[in-house]
């Protein structure tokens, strides 16, 4: 893992690397910060929150892989990821939960009204979820939205409506890797938003899908917690988490080796 220093970052970020991937090791408030930054001047800033299922499919999948790593701000959302911290010796850093984030993200634009636009889900649960979060955060403006079951076909019109609405903050919810892609195909026409790939959110917001309960939280257990609900999620997660961690194991093993034999 190499420390690397940024100056395009927030000056109290440390970025680190896990298996080649950055992760950037930041607070709840100065990822709010940074993001809302970028949003007030309408910069464009995608950001990614990691965990081992996205790392590993990014070893695989070279144009994912080098997305994530081109990303301007990456939280440690999976448990893993911070297992993974911890076999470094860094051992204070919280997960910070992109559903999480979001929401901070989402209290801030109703403060400050900034726009935003939602694209994702089935469309019921897109329009639920924005109901959802407009009762929540009654100041939010949402100037589009966009369920995520289009065609290809399809693509540009609506990047014509988002170009239209100019939304600030585009919470995209397509699953990865599609939001991934979908973000970094678009990012030149939609430089004037910042983009955060959500996954399964707006499922939560729109009360579809239960969050874990804290306790599985507290103890980084939502991953389990989802896969008891959603067992068809075992085949995906399950073998993930341990090998991940074996190969972090590996790779650090590795580094001190390289360290004796300088
Ligand atoms: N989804 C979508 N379009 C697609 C495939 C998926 O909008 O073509 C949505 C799906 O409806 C769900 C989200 O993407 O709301 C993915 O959720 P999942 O729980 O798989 O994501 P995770 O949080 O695990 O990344």
């Amino acid at each position: 893992m190499k420390l690397i220093v940024d100056n395009t970052l927030a000056p109290q970020q440390n970025r680190l690397e896990i298996l080649n991937f950055p992760v950037d090791l930041i607070k709840m408030d100065e990822a709010v910060c940074f993001v809302e930054n970028k949003i007030a001047n309408r910069k464009f800033c995608h950001v990614v929150t990691i965990n081992p299922e996205m790392i590993m499919n990014g070893r695989k999948n070279i144009e994912l892989g080098n997305i994530l790593k081109q990303a301007d701000l990456i939280v440690p959302d999976g448990i893993g990821v911070i297992i993974a911290l911890k076999y470094y010796g860094i051992k204070n850093i919280p997960r910070l939960p992109g559903i999480e984030l979001s929401l901070n993200l989402l209290k801030k634009c109703s403060e400050k009204k900034y726009k935003i636009g939602f694209l994702g889900a089935q469309k019921d649960v897109m329009e639920e979820a924005c109901n959802n979060i407009k009762s929540k955060y009654p100041g939010v403006e949402i100037v589009f939205k966009q369920d995520g079951y289009f065609t290809e076909k399809d693509e540009s019109v609506i990047i014509e409506e988002i170009i239209k609405a100019q939304p600030q903050i585009l919470f995209v919810a397509l699953g990865v890797p599609k939001q991934e892609l979908f973000i970094n195909r678009h990012k030149n026409l939609l430089s004037f938003a910042t983009m955060i790939g959500v996954g399964g959110s707006f499922d939560v917001w729109a009360e579809k899908v239960k969050r874990a309960p804290v306790f599985f939280r507290k103890f980084g257990l939502e991953w389990l917690y989802r896969t008891i609900k959603q067992p068809a999620r075992f085949k995906r997660i399950f073998p993930v988490l341990p090998v991940f961690l074996i190969k972090v194991l590996l790779h650090k093993l590795s580094m001190r080796k390289d360290k004796k034999d300088d």
